[in-house]
């Protein structure tokens, strides 16, 4: 991913409105193009890493059973209060979990449950078509949840040293993560360079010695984080 900062715009341009002819001579140039049809459902899209997809309670696959310790941080920081969570006390004075409902019709997908997730037991999947008759479909409960995961893992193939980015908030020091949250992540998810606006000009500059000036152009790249084996 390349990020591009926008040079600001004089007086002149301001005033005569430039970015609408920009635009017209754009849709000039593409009218001229070869249209590209996508063969949906034959052929289908490539998920980007970090694609918010359907909601799933990853299985693990030494228990069979969902990681969720109970520790309710996803039913705290979700933005829409759309998780909910029952949990009682085992025998070992451990977290069971009891119930375990998302109501995706009112999640926003912003992904801070899969982010604060100590265990990564909640992730949002590459799965994005799952359209139902009706509202109940997307109330989701733990087996739900869990099926959601086995589809997912169907449409997957081999999950093997499957990351789930999301998994790992971006630009974390390893030392700041949980330690199932410590995978191996690739630059494209996890470097420095995903620093946008001021704070990616501020850790430029640091590493550099140099204050990049605000319209000149910088490239970064998105890094791929968090673990859901
Ligand atoms: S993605 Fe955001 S809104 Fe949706 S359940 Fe998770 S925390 Fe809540
Ligand atoms: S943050 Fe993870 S472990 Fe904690 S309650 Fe939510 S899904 Fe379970």
């Amino acid at each position: 991913m390349q990020i591009q900062y926008k040079a600001p715009r004089n007086w002149l341009q301001t005033l005569l409105q430039t970015e609408i002819a920009q635009g017209m001579a754009l849709t000039l140039r593409r009218m001229f193009n070869r249209p590209i049809t996508r063969q949906y459902p034959e052929e289908k899209p490539v998920v980007a890493a970090g694609f918010r997809g359907r909601h799933a309670l990853v299985r693990d696959a030494a228990t069979g059973e969902s990681r969720c310790v109970a520790c309710m941080r996803c039913a705290r920081v979700c933005p829409s209060h759309c998780i909910r969570i029952r949990w009682s006390r085992a025998a070992d004075n451990s977290r069971v979990v009891d119930a375990y409902n998302i109501d995706a019709l009112r999640c926003i997908f912003c992904g801070y449950c899969a982010e604060v997730c100590p265990v990564n037991a909640i992730v949002l999947t590459e799965v994005y078509a799952y359209a139902a008759n009706g509202r109940s479909a997307f109330k989701f409960d733990k087996q739900a949840l869990l099926d959601n995961w086995d589809d997912f893992a169907a449409q997957k193939g081999d999950m093997q040293g499957y990351v789930n980015p999301l998994c790992r908030p971006r630009n974390m020091p390893e030392g700041a993560l949980a330690h199932a949250k410590r995978v191996a992540v690739d630059a494209e998810w996890s470097g420095a360079e995903q620093w946008v606006g001021k704070n990616h000009r501020a850790a430029l500059a640091h590493t550099q010695g140099v204050e990049p000036t605000p319209g000149a152009p910088c490239h970064g790249q998105t890094n791929q984080g968090g673990a859901a084996k």
